[in-house]
């Protein structure tokens, strides 16, 4: 009784510096915001409190009703919504008048002061949302769910490594984690990827169960005209789908998938790649929570505008200090794909979470997190940006652990990522020539060319902003005569895919190059005869660490600077290529060597296990794809009942039968009992 009375001074404390928090709020924006005056505090102050009644009274008859049109309109009937409620209130409250444009900038200004005073308070005000305006809806969903059966969602960070996680921990910028940590509710296991450490072949792995022949990001289909797949493309997605699923996905009984590349067999999916087309789907009653409360889209917005504010103070930051490696980002559109990725997507994400959670209707969901991958992409893996978007999404757990409370089921939380990223400079940076330049320059004159070597299309917002970035030449920090002669021929590329004799595409330190005047995959031997300086001069770069093609005589070989590894009788000749890519190197390179679409050669960048470097094909800082270093190393922080940490877990497809078998034998134990 006691706490309660105690919260409900809380509250009452909380709500008057709220109010008054936002009348000296709208006081000064006032003075910014054409179409708003206001002649007094006094009238601020009875805008903000008549508002608050408004919202509290209609703002969930308003919803309930208009669910539809605002899952469709995606926002902007939220923006209207607000719009109107303000127009209405202001013709209540004398001394007060709110206008044209400004109908919509007051909502966004009220939410950005908002935010400001929810980190100054450091309380969250979901919990008073679900306690006091959401209640009726949670009891009347209890009764009808009538089902104490526990569900599990997995929230998937996009990107990161186990040791960074770790290091996060350490430092504080995962707080919730922490303490669950601390408290023995869950522990961390470590899993090693497959080759090809990226979200599509994770994901069709962690979600399906199944990720043969996914080589890498992209890859080359001789026998279909040479069609380039790409995971996340949007006819290609479905496709892969199609090919991978057995229908006996992850999130088969009563699943939902959120923000993924692939559906795990979900019959319920906001925002998943391989389902994207499918918008009669896209209305679901998960949207509720992201609109049952009127500030959560002007909210969204403010941070978003906010997060366009941190890039450029990060830019200046790394200017002035001389931070290296650093790329020229230059163009504006990365400001707003890192913040769609940052701020929208993640914000939508747990919104619709915790519409879920509310509801208590699904069984299980898995639902990723872009926006670490992202700006780690860009900043490097442990940079203080890239940290500080963790912290954001440990916020995001935060909430939807607080959501668990007011679930009328219970419900367990599963972090874990998809792969890791490594950093170093890239290819480009360090020998002044990209891998398209360096194998033409081998290859000779009059080989045509065609490349994609564009950075991280496994992004929602970079999908859409590659094709202009892909052309932007960035920084070199040497130059020699082979440089200058690559630079010369860089001119030349203009080769469409179709005429190519030679496609080259990369993925984080992976390169795959397909030799398409032949259908078949070219051997070694073949490929010596027809171009002897290309595989020599490959593995002679100082920053590639091996090859991998198919030899006739001897099956598939790594070849290194200095020795070769036979991967088929399983020895070495010379010194091991593979020393330093752990101890499952030959497996996971044996297995994609039998994959339908292995390119004719596979490179490798080197790692050097004392820096913890690699170096990108693509241009960024932190990247992953290929072998080596802690890309490979992501991690699952799971109910510690799980005991994962038994098993050695080699790649996704195992992880997926780990997982698979853990929710199977939960529903069988709540079932008898
Ligand atoms: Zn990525």
């Amino acid at each position: 009784m006691e706490d309660k009375t105690k919260r409900n001074w809380r509250f009452l404390y909380r709500t008057l510096v709220v109010l008054v928090g936002e009348a000296v709020g709208l006081t000064l924006l006032a003075h910014v915001i054409p179409g708003l005056s206001l002649n007094s505090f006094a009238a601020a102050l009875a805008l903000v409190v008549v508002l608050g009644i408004a919202n509290a009274l209609l703002w969930p008859i308003l919803t309930q009703s208009t669910l539809r049109f605002l899952t469709y309109t995606f926002g902007i009937g939220v923006l209207l919504l607000n719009a109107l409620l303000i127009w209405f209130t202001s013709k209540l409250v004398p001394g007060a008048s709110v206008e044209g444009l400004a109908l919509v900038l007051t909502a966004t200004g009220l939410a950005a002061i908002n935010v400001v005073l929810a980190s100054l308070l450091t309380n969250n005000d979901d919990a008073w949302y679900y306690r006091n305006i959401l209640r009726r809806e949670i009891k009347k969903t209890a009764r009808a769910i009538r089902t104490e059966r526990k569900g599990t969602i997995f929230l998937e960070i996009d990107g990161l490594a186990e040791s960074v996680l770790r290091e996060a921990i350490d430092k504080g910028y995962v707080p919730t984690l922490a303490k669950w940590l601390e408290s023995g509710s869950h522990s961390i296991t470590s899993w090693e990827t497959d080759l090809s450490s990226q979200t599509g072949a994770s994901q069709a792995g962690i979600l399906h169960g199944h990720n043969q022949d996914l080589p890498a990001f992209r890859w080359v289909e001789k026998e279909h005209g040479n069609r380039i797949m790409v995971s996340t493309g949007l006819s290609d997605a479905p496709e892969i789908e199609t090919r991978i699923s057995n229908g006996h996905g992850l999130l088969v009984k009563n699943g939902a998938s959120r923000t993924n590349l692939f559906s795990g067999d979900a019959a319920d999916n906001i925002f998943t790649f391989s389902r994207l087309k499918e918008m009669r789907h896209f209305y679901t009653k998960s949207w509720l929570y992201l609109y049952s409360n009127p500030s959560n889209i002007p909210r969204i917005i403010a941070l978003f505008f906010w997060d366009i504010f941190e890039e450029f103070v990060g830019r200046v930051r790394q200017l002035v200090f001389r931070v290296k490696p650093r790329l020229i980002k230059g163009l504006f559109i990365y400001y707003l794909t890192r913040a769609a990725a940052n701020v929208f997507l993640r914000e939508v994400t747990t919104d619709t979470l915790v519409g879920d959670l509310i509801a208590g209707r699904i069984d299980v969901a898995y639902a990723t997190y872009v926006a670490y991958d992202e700006i780690a992409h860009h900043n490097g893996i442990s940079d203080s940006a890239s940290l500080r978007a963790l912290k954001q999404l440990d916020k995001q757990f935060h909430r939807l652990e607080l959501a668990i409370g007011y679930a009328p089921r219970p419900y367990q939380l599963v972090v874990l990522s998809d792969h890791g990223q490594a950093n170093g400079a890239t290819f480009k940076q360090r020998s002044g020539h990209d891998l398209e330049s360096l194998v033409r320059h081998l290859m000779g004159d009059g080989v045509k060319i065609y490349s994609a070597l564009d950075s991280n299309l496994d992004h929602f917002g970079q999908a859409v902003a590659d094709p202009i970035l892909q052309r932007k030449d960035y920084v070199t920090q040497k130059t020699s005569p082979l440089v200058d002669l690559v630079r010369r021929k860089e001119k030349e590329r203009s080769t469409r895919r179709e005429e190519a004799q030679a496609i080259i595409l990369a993925s984080g330190n992976l390169g795959l190059i397909y030799l398409t005047d032949c259908q078949e995959r070219l051997s070694y031997e073949q490929i010596n005869s027809a171009f002897p300086l290309l595989i020599p001069g490959l593995i002679r770069q100082e920053w590639i660490g091996f090859v991998m093609v198919r030899s006739n005589a001897h099956g598939p070989l790594i070849v290194g600077s200095h020795g070769t590894y036979f991967l088929r009788d399983h020895y070495f000749e010379g010194e091991d290529p593979l020393a330093n890519f752990g101890p499952h190197a030959a497996d996971h390179l044996r297995r994609t060597d039998g994959f339908l679409h292995a390119p004719d050669i596979l490179v490798n960048s080197f790692y050097d296990p004392q820096s913890d470097e690699i170096a990108a094909f693509e241009e960024l800082i932190g990247s992953h794809g290929g072998l080596g270093g802690t890309q490979c190393s992501p991690f699952v922080l799971c109910p510690t009942e799980w005991e994962l940490g038994h098993a050695e877990i080699i790649g996704a497809e195992k992880l997926h039968e780990l997982l698979k078998s853990k929710l199977n034998s939960e529903q069988a134990q709540q079932q008898t009992s």
